[in-house]
């Protein structure tokens, strides 16, 4: 760690509570990051935080709601420093068939999901532009690769987040900026039990059943861990990818490829 690129740099993921973002804020923890962890929920960032150690921090903010995530970057910026590496990890997964997809619930899925990478990234850019370095991860999904039925606001709102992540790596490419995609296929966490419970509650078929119906998406016949995403985001935040940028990364198994 003593050689670690990340070492000191503070460190901003969303979404950090649980699953993939506490996965990515213990990793680059261990890489020697300084941490301030984002969500809804103060008691689990908290909890998390401590585990860390004191160096780090928390911030309640609900993503969806710009003025009050600004003033908790805000905040963040003052207590532990410029941030040089965001993780927009923060999501959410409804699923409705496409006809009973409500206008509330389309606008929820861009909310979470996309515009709340737009408003973290602009939240923080300035502070990349004058350390010219920074690491811009956007957890977006396999569903920014390839479409999946009854769920087309989240398939939509996480193929924006692909296209944001292209075009700002274009924009940022010669400042030392890079900006990626990680792709997870279906990963186990809560998004996924939740899944895995509606189905049930739908369909009356067993859980075993219903994960088989999830995990035969993935050619290894298995989840994606929270670590095996966190790994990747840990690499493409270190110096050596530094010439990765506008990519997705699909940890999915070889669902996509
Ligand atoms: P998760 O276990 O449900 O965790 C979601 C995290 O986001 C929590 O920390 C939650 O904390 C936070 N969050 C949710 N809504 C928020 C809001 N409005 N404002 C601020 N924070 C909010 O989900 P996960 O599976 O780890 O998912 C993480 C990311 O990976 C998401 O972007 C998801 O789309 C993506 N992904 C997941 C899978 C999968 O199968 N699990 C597959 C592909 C992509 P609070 O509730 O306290 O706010």
């Amino acid at each position: 760690m003593a050689s670690s690129p990340l070492l000191g740099r503070h460190a901003l993921v969303t979404g950090a509570s649980r699953g993939i973002g506490a996965a990515i804020a213990r990793m680059l923890a261990q890489e020697g990051a300084t941490l301030t962890l984002l969500g809804r929920t103060a008691a689990p960032l908290q909890a998390l935080a401590e585990e860390l150690g004191p160096a780090h921090g928390f911030a309640c903010a609900d993503i969806a709601d710009a003025a009050q995530l600004q003033a908790a970057i805000a905040a963040a910026r003052d207590a532990r420093g410029p941030i040089l590496v965001l993780v927009n990890n923060a999501g959410q997964a409804e699923s409705a068939p496409f006809g009973r997809t409500s206008a509330d619930l389309w606008q929820r899925m861009l909310a979470v999901n996309l515009t709340g990478c737009f408003t973290c990234t602009q939240a923080v850019l300035a502070d990349m532009r004058a350390a010219r370095h920074g690491r811009i991860v956007n957890i977006a999904s396999t569903a920014a690769q390839r479409g999946y039925a009854y769920v087309s606001a989240y398939v939509a709102a996480k193929h924006g987040v692909l296209g944001l992540t292209r075009a700002l790596a274009l924009e940022l490419a010669a400042e030392g900026i890079t900006v990626n995609a990680v792709c997870p296929g279906y990963t186990e966490t809560e998004i996924l039990r939740e899944s895995i419970d509606k189905v049930v509650a739908k369909t009356g078929r067993s859980v075993e059943a219903a994960r088989a119906e999830f995990s035969r998406f993935n050619p290894q016949g298995r989840f994606v861990q929270p670590e095996d995403v966190a790994d990747a985001v840990r690499w493409l935040c270190g110096d050596g990818a530094a010439s990765i940028t506008g990519q997705a990364i699909s940890v999915s198994g070889g669902e996509v490829m």
